[in-house]
């Protein structure tokens, strides 16, 4: 049976409302700990909003919640950052378990002594529950404590939800969690999921600090580390069997291997709790792991780059005149970039400036800047604000490329924030032979680097799609970004190796050491000189076998480079990357001149392997909307999308046909897996063909899923090529998603399941006379090509720095000693046995 019932909530302080969404702290702001309101208080003695019983009064005096009659639990929060002052300044007039009357007083605090301590007196009013409440009614303007109410609420309350108020409250023991890096992302998604399998209310406290354990936010938000101990409430139904299920698993890990940890390393894992998810963790002091931002060896010495935070006044006066220092600030960081535009020679790294640019007219940062100012917050502060929430809001996005643009928001963010106040950019001199370690690199640090004197860097943030690290591959600067906490420890002037391939920084390595790799970077740099002089000589076999060596490419540039080291062709042009980081389709003239364009630059007969759009619910366009799904991989992907929007698939295959005429086109579908799938793609390409009266071009599919390579030969005599796309067939093969984590290092296409499906497609495609290439990453793996070739494959697709090393690998192959060790490779019974052979070959 539902009731609707209602909870009017009074001002617990005198001041003016503000939206939760300005309270410059993201946990807040983005509603981490529930829905809200909060108020700039101007009196100092905080009161109970409504009547009901003190459940959570933190040890710091800061934050207080209180259950009210209905079951909302409302928690205050005075100030921000407030937990840092350890209970100073605040003295609490109640207890946990005491009841409460609407009005009754509950913390009395120094409001001076807070505001020169904390960064704000902004004081939160939440609704822990918030799931429970149908309706928020917000207030505005000015309120007076304990008279004016602050927030409306409905809910609805469920006989199910009354009735957890006669069920005792079940509490668990005290839990060590084992975790090394703590109640992060992962372990605390598993604990939700489990939670929510059950009625009860369950809530996760940690000292006085309680979240519930249905939240993701809510949890992170608790900031459990290594070692904390926890417990768990829980009320209702079934709280008892909560319990005796949630308790156990999170002192055994969440499904994290948690080793007993010893106490400095325990220590060690809680300084890296700052850092970015999922980043490995090595053991050994001298060794610290990160991800390859961009691949290279460099010896030099450690030279830490420290950003000072900028600190700002939160309130200003006159509104109209900090509205003029926004604009002028805006305008002048306008031109800095202009400047930084011209002077970068290359186009790519130009144009990430330009897109700086587009971040300086943000119409969202725009207008949250300019309501705080209204609000009588400083341009300083109402813009730092701004930029700083909308850059983690941006930072927790699950799309990685726009993750990655976070830090280019913080970049211009920070650079209008100097100019603000009048500042100078940031500028350092760095000493000769530097490896340089940051927290974070803007793009702009990166392309002002002195390329003389840094000859490496690591950081602390970022991926391996960042803005950061195109330019490091573009600057052909060894990086690694994601590196271990620890390494902001390093002194300056400390030897040490940066392999950034392998995404290992060495400290303090011994002499022999850093001598054997500085051989190996000779021998590197020789043998890559000579590959290069090579490229261009055909990857033929030393017994005489012929390899096609295409490239994979994303757009012309990438086109140009490929035909300069030598590439024969294009084997997958991936042309999602002109439709991605755009507000609407290219148009079907637009991508016609790509097409065209990348045509040309091949040589004659040179084939270009154009992929149609290949994109999904893991890939979403925000002109080409399509549902959430569970399973975005096992949903609308690939060929699926575009047989669903067909005018999109339409206009791109007029642009393609068309470009035709140009050059030695193929058209290829991705991510097929029925042959009526196939046959409606192919009947649309023969469609728009015959309306504008072009040559027929040659048309293949990927194989990319396990049934497509097990029908290869069903599929073969409806296609004119196979391209393997191992990426994907890999993911599918071995039921592990290709970003994920921690499995996707061991979705190695070298599985021999998968060498047995690259067979079998091979085996298909030849039975009628079709070829078969590879286009995945093994392709251009050193340990897949002898197989690859061993198997039968007739074009590898390679991506582009790799055209002259691979083809040159090939030329010191025998296609005869190929074929016995890929006999072998399909007997082994894992990748690791396959990798082992090929090492001892
Ligand atoms: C693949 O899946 O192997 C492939 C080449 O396609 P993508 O990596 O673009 O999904
Ligand atoms: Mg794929």
């Amino acid at each position: 049976m539902m009731s609707i019932s209602s909870l009017v909530l009074k001002a617990p302080l005198s001041g003016p409302l503000m939206p939760l969404e300005h309270v410059p702290d993201p946990v807040f702001a983005q509603k981490m700990v529930g829905d809200g309101i909060s108020i700039d208080p101007v009196n100092e003695c905080l009161v109970a909003p409504c009547d009901g019983k003190i459940i959570q009064l933190h040890r710091a005096f800061h934050a207080i919640t209180i259950e009210a009659d209905n079951g909302l639990e409302i928690m205050i929060h005075i100030g921000i950052d407030t937990v840092s002052l350890e209970g100073a300044g605040f003295s609490p007039k109640v207890a946990v378990g005491d009841q409460v009357c609407c009005g009754d007083p509950l913390i009395e605090f120094d409001a001076d002594f807070i505001a020169t301590k904390a960064k704000s007196l902004l004081t939160q009013i939440i609704v822990l529950n918030s799931d429970k409440v149908t309706e928020f009614q917000y207030q505005s303007g000015f309120a007076t404590s304990t008279q004016d109410p602050v927030l409306m609420l409905s809910c609805e309350s469920s006989q199910e939800t009354r009735e957890h108020h006669h069920h005792e409250t079940v509490r668990s023991d005290d839990i060590a969690v084992p975790n090394p890096t703590g109640l992060h992302a992962r372990p605390t998604a598993v604990l939700v999921a489990e939670a929510k399998k059950f009625d009860a209310v369950i809530h996760l406290y940690k000292g006085g600090d309680q979240a519930n354990a249905k939240s993701l936010v809510s949890i992170m938000s608790l900031e459990v580390n290594c070692g904390d101990h926890v417990n768990l409430t829980a009320a209702g139904s079934d709280a008892q069997r909560a319990i005796e299920t949630l308790a156990p698993l999170i002192a055994g890990g969440l499904g994290e291997n948690c080793p007993e940890i010893s106490a400095p390393e325990k220590q060690e894992a809680q300084a890296s709790q700052e850092q970015d998810e999922d980043i490995p963790l090595s053991t050994d002091p001298k060794v610290i792991l990160g991800v390859s931002a961009s691949p290279g060896l460099a010896i030099g010495r450690i030279f830490q780059l420290k950003r000072d935070e900028i600190n700002v006044e939160e309130h200003a006066d006159n509104i109209d005149q900090q509205l003029t220092v926004l604009q002028d600030a805006l305008k002048n960081a306008s031109k800095q970039l202009q400047h930084l535009q011209t002077k970068v020679e290359d186009e790519e790294k130009a144009a990430i400036f330009e897109a700086h640019q587009a971040l300086l007219d943000d119409p969202e940062l725009l207008d949250n800047t300019k309501n705080m100012i209204a609000d009588g917050k400083s341009a300083a502060f109402a813009w730092k604000t701004a930029y700083q929430l909308q850059a983690s809001l941006l930072a927790k996005l699950k799309n990685e490329l726009l993750a990655a643009r976070a830090n280019d928001l913080r970049d211009v963010g920070r650079r209008v924030l100097q100019s603000i106040l009048g500042l100078d950019a940031d500028d350092t001199e760095v000493p000769d032979n530097t490896i340089l370690v940051a927290q974070d690199l803007t793009p702009s640090d990166t392309a002002n680097l002195d390329r003389k004197k840094v000859l490496g860097f690591c950081t602390m943030t970022g991926g391996a799609s960042s803005h950061v690290a195109i330019l490091a591959r573009s600057m052909n600067i060894p990086a690694v970004a994601g590196i271990e906490a620890r390494a902001l420890q390093i002194e300056n002037g400390t030897p040490v190796i940066l392999d950034a391939g392998r995404a290992v920084l060495k400290v303090a390595p011994p002499e022999e050491e850093i001598e054997r790799v500085r051989q190996a970077q000779n021998i590197a740099s020789i043998k890559q000189q000579q590959d290069l002089s090579n490229a261009h000589l055909a990857a033929t076999t030393a017994d005489g076998h012929n390899l096609e060596i295409a490239a994979n490419i994303g757009d012309l540039k990438d086109a140009q480079e490929s035909v300069r080291l030598g590439g024969e062709g294009v084997g997958l042009l991936r042309s999602e990357f002109l439709f991605m980081n755009r507000a609407s389709a290219p148009s079907e003239e637009e991508q016609f001149e790509v097409y065209r364009d990348v045509a040309k630059v091949l040589r004659d007969h040179q084939r270009l392997i154009i992929r149609t759009l290949d994109v999904g619910g893991d890939k979403p366009l925000p002109y080409l909307p399509i549902d959430a799904e569970e399973n975005p991989f096992l949903g609308l992907r690939g060929i699926r999308v575009m047989l669903h929007k067909t005018s999109v698939f339409r206009t791109q295959l007029r642009a393609i046909l068309r470009a035709s005429e140009f050059g030695n086109v193929h058209i290829m579908f991705p991510m097929v897996t029925t042959i009526e799938d196939l046959r409606a793609a192919k009947k649309i390409v023969e469609e728009e063909r015959e309306k504008l009266g072009v040559k027929a071009v040659p048309v293949g599919i990927m194989v990319e899923v396990p049934t497509t390579a097990i029908l290869a030969e069903q599929f073969a005599p409806e296609v004119d090529f196979f391209s393997i796309g191992t990426n994907d067939l890999t993911q599918y093969t071995l039921a592990i998603d290709r970003g994920h984590p921690t499995l996707a290092a061991q979705a190695d296409g070298l599985n021999p399941a998968v060498l047995k499906l690259i067979g079998n497609t091979i085996a298909g495609a030849h039975k009628h006379n079709k070829w078969a290439g590879v286009c995945g990453g093994i392709a251009s793996d050193p340990a897949a090509v002898p197989i690859l070739l061993g198997m039968g494959i007739d074009e590898l697709s390679v991506s582009v720095p790799s055209i002259p090393s691979i083809k040159a690998q090939i030329r010191e192959l025998t296609l005869e000693d190929c074929k016995i060790l890929a006999s072998q490779a399909l007997q082994q019974n894992s990748a690791a046995a396959v990798r082992e052979l090929t090492d001892n070959n």
